[in-house]
């Protein structure tokens, strides 16, 4: 049987998957993270399908992505001798304003996209590395790239600009959006399991460490709250969402911080960590009873509420809201407090179904259907991945990159 690697690699982590390639879709045979990438007390976790640890703890460290990807492979090599890997896919955090879709990587495209590492250097730089470690270590596999980017591509002009004088867009200073491969996911998911529902407005919070909503048509992604960087739109764990650029000058300017800490601020320490001094982590917040964790989750549910508001308008109206991501997934106190008093919009929570955290957590009186779909990232990069190899299995239902970037006008 033939296997399919998936990896993302983050700054300091790798997430990885193993796959097996079966008639009706990739089967994930075991799952897991290498943690601490660069410093001390780095650790595999892995967990197999049939939920046995594997995971191994590193003493000596990990000094990088290519000591990392070594070890998780090695890993899979000793806890699944038969896997034939034919191919690795692997989440690229940028595609640019071109790529609607995956793509076959080659040492070309691999440095074009390198050209890309500036709009995302916390991410993308740390991607291609992850790609020319596999290509290395598996030189006969595709290797293939999904692009968080991608499923955004469909945006129409006024949602992919920002109103400065043209020549930046010109230069790729656009709304691009992220949390690609999710959306793709929970799409994919109704046009399966809700298919009238797939092919009307919907709205998609990914509500995680990084947080973005995606308003929907027919499956497509007609707007996002994130924009040219993963730190626009919803605050998130450490990033603080949507502000004023008056702010950043106003720190250069008069408080003499440079772009790093600034960067600092923004990326690391803002979002509910900076709001609650306590934490970054949804759950510790909700647990905790201070004042100030009590405002930092208040600011997350306002604005998560606004750009709700702002979503429903983009497409003219709204049939369904899925919540996905750990909080979205989990936290029935902010799905609450997201949809309470939405009634004018047709959103009408079921109290119990949203505390048991069932599938449809609407009432059946309820206007606006209201889900929590579990997102699976690594099944939709696993899929693009098979896609390469079998090109005539695994068609998603859907095509959802149809769109031509080219195409936007204003
Ligand atoms: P990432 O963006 O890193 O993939 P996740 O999607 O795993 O993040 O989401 C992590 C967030 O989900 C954290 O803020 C965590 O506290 C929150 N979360 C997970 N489980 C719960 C829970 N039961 N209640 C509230 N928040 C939760």
């Amino acid at each position: 049987m033939t296997h399919v690697v998936t990896l993302n690699a983050g700054s300091s982590s790798l997430k990885f998957g193993l796959f097996s390639l079966q008639a009706d879709d990739p089967v994930a045979i075991c799952t897991g993270a290498v943690d601490r990438i660069g410093g001390s007390g780095a650790s595999i976790t892995a967990i197999s399908a049939d939920g046995k640890a594997l995971g191994a703890d590193v003493p000596q460290g990990i000094a990088d992505h290519r000591d990392a990807l070594t070890q998780v492979l090695d890993l899979i090599v000793r806890q699944f001798p038969d896997a034939h890997i034919t191919a690795v896919g692997h989440r690229i955090v940028h595609g640019g304003p071109h790529h609607d879709r995956p793509i076959l990587l080659t040492p070309d495209n691999l440095q074009a996209l390198d050209e890309l590492s500036p709009f995302a250097p916390l991410h993308q730089p740390y991607n291609l590395d992850g790609v020319r470690a596999a290509m290395q270590r598996f030189p006969d596999a595709a290797q293939v790239a999904c692009f968080d980017t991608a499923f955004h591509r469909s945006h129409p002009w006024v949602n992919d600009t920002f109103a400065l004088p043209t020549e930046y867009y010109d230069m790729g200073v656009r709304r691009y959006g992220f949390h690609g491969l999710s959306y793709e996911y929970i799409s994919d998911h109704l046009a399966r399991t809700a298919p009238l529902l797939y092919g009307g407005r919907v709205i998609v919070g990914h509500l995680g460490n990084g947080a973005s909503m995606c308003g929907m048509i027919h499956g497509r992604s007609v707007g996002s709250s994130m924009g040219f960087t993963a730190i626009d739109g919803l605050p998130m764990g450490t990033r603080c969402g949507q502000l004023d650029p008056g702010v950043v000058l106003y720190l250069m300017d008069q408080k003499g911080m440079s772009v790093d800490e600034i960067t600092d601020l923004l990326y690391c320490k803002s979002g509910l960590l900076g709001l609650s001094g306590l934490s970054s982590d949804m759950r510790t917040l909700e647990q905790a009873d201070t004042g100030r964790a009590r405002q930092a989750i208040s600011y997350f549910n306002f604005r998560a509420r606004r750009e709700l508001g702002a979503l429903a308008a983009v497409l003219g109206g709204l049939d369904a809201v899925v919540f996905t991501g750990g909080i979205g997934e989990n936290s029935a106190l902010v799905r609450e407090r997201i949809c309470v008093n939405m009634g004018w919009m047709g959103i009408e929570l079921d109290h119990d179904a949203n505390t048991d955290h069932a599938r449809i957590i609407s009432t059946p009186l309820s206007r606006v259907q209201v889900m929590v779909i579990p997102t699976n990232e690594e099944l939709v990069i696993a899929r693009a991945a098979a896609r390469f190899v079998y090109p005539h299995m695994y068609q998603s239902l859907l095509d959802h990159a149809g769109s031509d970037a080219e195409g936007k006008s204003a």
